[in-house]
């Protein structure tokens, strides 16, 4: 379904972001990821599925290295039809003792990358088709791009910030083929959540598998993590032709977590 077409995914050398990347794989896009770690591992298992796929190490809290990752993906692959602002990162603590750093950095990694991303990814994507437009923007935002937690200032701001976002995009874009919806995961068991968790079950003095029933319990309904593999599929009917005309919204997938 998406053979000839380039995704960017920012994050995507780990978790939710190279699940989304193996979803659009999958149905044939070329993948530029980016992203930290280890790079060779999720790049051979995204090749594995037969696209072409190259890797850029933009920091994206830098303006200047998103426009580069851009330009590198433009001259990899003539242009980004798809681009998925997935990379964040996250911080916990009260707002009187929140570092100004790690406000900083979740605002500029988790919300600012994706006004850059957006704002250079746009015009290619509005001249397609033959000046009708064709391109998609999917922005990992997250339940609590709806709803708040204590202790998790930045990243609540950051995310509620990135629906609006959204939003505005879908609304800029409404008579063109270009799209901008939103994913809400509610827990997904990736290294971000891993650390959350340690850090639960060392400060409660109890196991990792308490910590985890802890963790469900308190916002989860189903007690079950949500997958890559499942945000990846929802990624892939965002651009679907059955996508064309969803538009702006921010679609939780969450175990219950927002219906209560
Ligand atoms: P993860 O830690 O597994 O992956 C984060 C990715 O972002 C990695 O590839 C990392 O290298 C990259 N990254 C971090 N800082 C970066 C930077 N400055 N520049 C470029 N890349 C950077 O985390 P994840 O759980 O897969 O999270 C992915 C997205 O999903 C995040 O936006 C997160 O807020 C969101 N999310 C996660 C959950 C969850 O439960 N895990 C829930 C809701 C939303």
């Amino acid at each position: 379904m998406l053979k000839g077409k380039t995704a960017l995914v920012t994050g995507s050398t780990s978790g939710i972001g190279l699940g989304i990347a193996k979803a659009l794989a999958a149905q044939g896009a070329n993948i530029v990821m980016n992203g930290f770690g280890d790079v060779a591992g999720p790049k051979a298992e995204i090749e594995a599925l037969g696209v072409k796929v190259a890797h850029h190490g933009a920091d994206v809290s830098k303006p200047a290295e998103i426009e580069a990752m851009l330009k590198f993906a433009a001259a990899e692959f003539g242009q980004v039809d798809i681009l998925v602002n997935n990379a964040g990162i996250q911080h916990v603590a009260r707002i009187e003792n929140f570092s100004v750093e790690k406000w900083d950095a979740i605002i500029a990694i988790n919300l600012s990358s994706a006004f850059h991303a957006t704002r250079l990814a746009l015009p290619a994507m509005q001249a397609a088709n033959g000046g009708k437009g064709w391109g998609r923007i999917i922005n990992v935002a997250s339940a609590h791009g709806l709803v708040a937690s204590a202790e998790k200032s930045a990243y609540v701001a950051a995310k509620h910030a990135l629906v609006g976002l959204t939003k505005v995009t879908a609304l800029e874009n409404a008579t063109s083929g270009v799209t901008c919806n939103a994913i809400c995961p509610g827990w997904v068991l990736t290294p971000m959540v891993q650390k959350q968790l340690d850090a639960k079950a060392k400060a409660l003095g109890i196991s990792n598998e308490e910590a985890t029933v802890q963790l469900l319990q308190e916002k989860e309904p189903s007690l079950q993590f949500t997958t890559p593999e499942e945000l990846g599929a929802l990624a892939v009917f965002f651009c679907s032709p059955a996508g064309n005309n969803v538009r702006g919204v921010a679609w939780n997938m969450d175990g219950g977590w927002l219906a209560q």
